[in-house]
């Protein structure tokens, strides 16, 4: 049962990895040191890394695919101290949400959160942080039932409104008290 089950998984893969010059399913994957550079100027850094290369059984092509750029991508993120795309699409589905409820109540870009996991962006320092934070149960049981009260709210600029009304409202008494002591002084 267990060989049947590893031939279906190589099958899978072979798959996944046609040609992409001939389109032949028949690809033999080495892997192979490989060195890289991120980012430009004095800031660049250099990565090694082990990349599976494909090679083309039936035109000999060799190229690197998606497999290869998630390595480098998890490299960086490595390199950075920041989650890789993985460990923040394991947050999320730890939570048991998707991307758009997720983003509802952490107030995370639903389009950020997808570059994100997708490796087309890295998170900032800061938001890194705060997905670490997001991690723990209590936070985001403190963030749900914030979004939960944020929803019977109307909107965000009521309780500056509010704020605003209670400086008059002290400004307007100051006024009342000094009017009441010139009257009391006449
Ligand atoms: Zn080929």
């Amino acid at each position: 049962m267990d060989h049947r089950h590893s031939t279906a998984s190589v099958r899978a893969v072979r798959m996944d990895t046609a040609c992409p010059l001939c389109g032949s399913e028949g690809i033999t994957t080495s892997q192979h040191r490989h060195s890289f550079y991120y980012g430009s100027g004095e800031s660049a850094v250099e990565l090694t890394v082990t990349l599976p290369v494909r090679r083309c059984d039936t035109c000999e092509f060799e190229y690197l695919d998606e497999v290869a750029e998630r390595v480098k991508h998890e490299a960086v993120c490595e390199h950075f101290g920041v989650l890789s795309p993985g460990e923040i699409r394991h947050i999320r589905d730890y939570h048991r949400m998707t991307r758009a409820k997720f983003a509802q109540v952490t107030g995370l870009g639903e389009a950020s959160l997808n570059r994100w996991e997708n490796g087309i962006n890295i998170q900032t320092q800061a938001n890194d942080r705060y997905l670490r934070l997001l991690a723990l149960p209590q936070n985001m049981r403190y963030l749900e039932d914030l979004a939960a009260s944020d929803s019977l709210s109307p909107s965000i600029s009521v309780p500056v409104q509010k704020r605003f009304r209670v400086l008059d409202l002290t400004h307007a008494k100051r006024e009342e008290g000094r009017s009441f002591q010139l009257r009391k002084a006449a």
